[in-house]
């Protein structure tokens, strides 16, 4: 089995820290745009990668 990278979604604006797919914790859609709240690996907020 191949072990595949989480692939990176955006970056947190609080901290500037990578959010990957794996820190994901809510998508959803936004007038067909796709969104997701995501848990800072960095600094534990909940945020909106950017
Ligand atoms: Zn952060």
């Amino acid at each position: 089995m191949s072990r595949q990278s989480p692939s990176r979604l955006g970056t947190c604006p609080a901290c500037a820290a990578t959010i990957t797919a794996v820190d994901v914790l809510v998508e959803y859609d936004v007038n067909g745009q796709p969104a997701v709240w995501a848990d800072c690996p960095d600094c534990r907020e909940v945020v909106h990668p950017v």
